[in-house]
């Protein structure tokens, strides 16, 4: 579905992504692991079409997407601050991803009352945004990266503000939803927990390259350097 061949991003003198090989099949939870700085998010902001790669190429399903704008790649991104609109209620905030995405307005509210099912939030459309908790403003952020069907969700650090019982149920959730959606998921986390009970492959990063790349008991049982030993906790 995704294939990144060389793709190498500077900032000034800084080498973001240093010729970064990786491809991620259909239907595949892959999580993204990796100090901070190691280029992580600037890995999915070139993917999402937000920014430009220096060289190299991405492709989706094997066409080129050097010229394609973010808005046509298909693509879902969904963000730490997950930046839902506050003066929106849950429904208006669903239905903004599937107006970007041409859907008709009658169409909308049934596809609304869907994804809101499907994240768990039956009934919430007319609800105040600000009146959610953490979790359920995680939850209609989800739902409107999820709105336009993307063939590929991307998210980054998507549970970062919760807390860790709320995390470890809802990444159990996840792992239900995407596979039952057959959902194509890249996500960045900083939780090796997380990684684990989420993700069909780890990809580890250092300094914009990638470290190592495999199943998560593969990576955990034989890292691959002392690096990647190191950043997974073990001490030798
Ligand atoms: P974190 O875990 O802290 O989110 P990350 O792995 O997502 O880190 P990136 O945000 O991809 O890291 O950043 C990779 C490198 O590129 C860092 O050195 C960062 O300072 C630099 N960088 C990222 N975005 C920009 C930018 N817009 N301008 C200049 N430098 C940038
Ligand atoms: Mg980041």
């Amino acid at each position: 579905l995704l294939t990144l061949s060389g793709v190498t991003v500077r900032f000034g003198s800084r080498t973001a992504l240093d010729a970064v090989d990786l491809e991620i099949a259909e239907g595949e939870i892959v999580c993204l692991l990796g100090p901070s700085g190691s280029g992580k998010s600037t890995l999915l902001r070139v993917v999402a079409g937000l920014q430009p790669p220096d060289g190299g190429r991405v492709a989706l399903d094997g066409a080129d997407q050097a010229r394609v704008p973010a808005h046509r790649r298909g693509v879902g991104l969904m963000f730490q601050d997950h930046q839902l609109f506050p003066q929106r209620d849950v429904a208006g905030n669903v239905a903004f991803g599937l107006r970007m995405r041409g859907v008709p307005r009658a169409e909308r509210a049934p596809r609304v009352a869907e994804l809101l099912d499907l994240v768990g939030l039956p009934g919430a459309g007319s609800r105040a945004v600000a009146a959610l908790s953490g979790g359920e403003q995680q939850r209609v952020a989800l739902a409107r990266a999820l709105a336009p069907s993307p063939r590929l969700l991307m998210l980054d650090e998507p549970l970062g503000q919760l807390d860790r019982g709320l995390r470890e149920r809802l990444v159990i959730e996840l792992r239900g939803l995407f596979g039952r959606l057959g959902t194509t998921v890249l996500a960045v986390t900083h939780d090796q927990g997380e990684a684990f009970a989420l993700a069909d492959r780890v990809v580890v990063m250092r300094e914009g390259r990638v470290a190592q790349t495999g199943t998560p008991l593969a990576v955990w049982q034989r890292p691959a350097s002392a690096f990647v030993a190191r950043f997974l906790g073990f001490d030798n």
